[in-house]
């Protein structure tokens, strides 16, 4: 960070939780941060009112079929607005964008992404799947340009925090940790009855709809194992994954002689999101510290891989690789939608994801355009499945 110039921020998607996280953080630190480009999908009316709030350059409701509202609600500020997805992929490279946050959720963040990354900003990442999806294309599009990505993720923000200053000291592994969510100790009869509600509910974390339930599935897990490969140049070996209840210790690193690092901190993701719009620099905080006196017990175990069968065939897709993420990806995101419309159960989930991923065709080195076609053909694949 330049001594004396604020660093201009896109946010992509603003309304969601991390998106109005990022805000709250930006509004700490006016004299670190500006926001300059603000987008969403459909909740214009909170656009419009962050947009008064923060008067960046421009904004962008993606659904086109509000842009008459926002356009009028903005009429008389100094804002640009703008409609429909396309314009995302130009704004996010114009020259008053230095930090792209990337918090949108799913697919549909692929390519903005991928225009900001040729453009050479600098990526906030929150949306795993971009990595998931596309890990071979982003990593190597971003050395090309040389964008930096810095993980918004809390697991992979404390990856990433553990590294800082080792000098590419070779990683041993990394250890994942999870809360395990609201179904932890639950066994596949007690599963088969849990409802929508009881998936919402996130014992330590407050987040949006999509990673709540990818969380209570610990498909979340699954998509961070390969997000974790990706951002950190991991073989699958070096990946592990341990429950811990209390989601204090936020991830682990361990180097070749056997030290261990990790990084500790309350379940609140302003603060990965901070470390990641302020870095390499610590900005002072004024959120809730930890108190290891509130946590005498911070306990870990063993993942439930027979119960969880997410892990396993995302670990099954990292390993395989080519569109196989893709396809997992595509196939989980409109899993969880069906069960968020009740028109599946939980246990579906992992059914549909497995099922998709036998019968879409395999492709070992794909170009974007596979991974466009991929993820459109799994995405009507999965439907007419869960349609059945
Ligand atoms: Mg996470």
């Amino acid at each position: 960070m330049q001594e004396g110039k604020k660093r201009r921020i896109a946010i992509l998607g603003s309304t969601g939780s991390i998106g109005r996280q990022a805000l709250e953080v930006i509004d700490q630190h006016p004299e670190h941060f500006e926001v300059s480009v603000l987008t969403a999908n459909n909740s214009y009316e909170l656009l419009i009112a962050q947009a008064i709030k923060f008067q960046p350059n421009s904004v962008v409701i993606s659904n086109e079929n509000f842009y008459l509202q926002v356009k009028e609600a903005l009429a008389d500020q100094p804002i640009k607005v703008f409609a429909g997805s396309e314009s995302i992929d130009q704004i996010v490279q114009s020259d008053d964008v230095d930090v792209v946050l990337t918090a949108m959720v799913g697919f549909a963040g692929l390519r903005s992404t991928i225009k900001a990354i040729e453009a050479g900003k600098v990526i906030a990442l929150a949306n795993k799947e971009t990595l998931v999806v596309a890990g071979e294309l982003i990593s190597s599009l971003a050395v090309k340009y040389r964008s930096a990505i810095i993980p918004v993720d809390s697991e992979h923000s404390a990856i990433f925090q553990c590294l800082v200053g080792e000098n590419h000291n070779p990683v041993e592994k990394i250890i994942l940790t999870a809360s395990g969510g609201p179904f932890r100790g639950y066994n596949l009869s007690s599963l088969e009855k849990v409802k929508k509600s009881d998936a919402l509910k996130h014992p330590n974390w407050t987040m949006g709809q999509k990673v709540t339930i990818d969380s209570a599935t610990m498909m979340n897990k699954g998509l961070e194992v390969i997000e974790a490969k990706w951002l950190f140049g991991l073989e699958p070996e070096q990946i592990e994954i341990v429950i811990h209840p209390q989601s204090i210790v936020h991830s682990l690193v361990q180097f070749a002689d056997g030290s261990i690092k990790a990084q500790l901190g309350l379940p609140d993701m302003r603060l990965p999101i901070q470390y990641a719009l302020g870095f390499p620099k610590r900005l002072k905080s004024n959120f809730p510290r930890f108190s290891f006196m509130d946590y005498p017990n911070l306990t870990f175990e063993q993942p439930d891989t027979k119960t969880f069968r997410n892990i396993g065939l995302a670990f099954e897709a990292m390993k395989k690789g080519g569109n196989l993420p893709c396809i997992m990806n595509a196939a989980n995101e409109i899993a969880v939608e069906a069960f968020l419309h009740e028109k599946i159960n939980f246990l579906n989930i992992p059914e549909v994801i497995e099922k998709s991923m036998e019968i879409i065709s395999f492709v070992k080195e794909p170009s974007l355009d596979d991974y466009i076609a991929t993820d459109y053909d799994t995405r009507i694949y999965t439907k007419e499945l869960i349609g059945k």
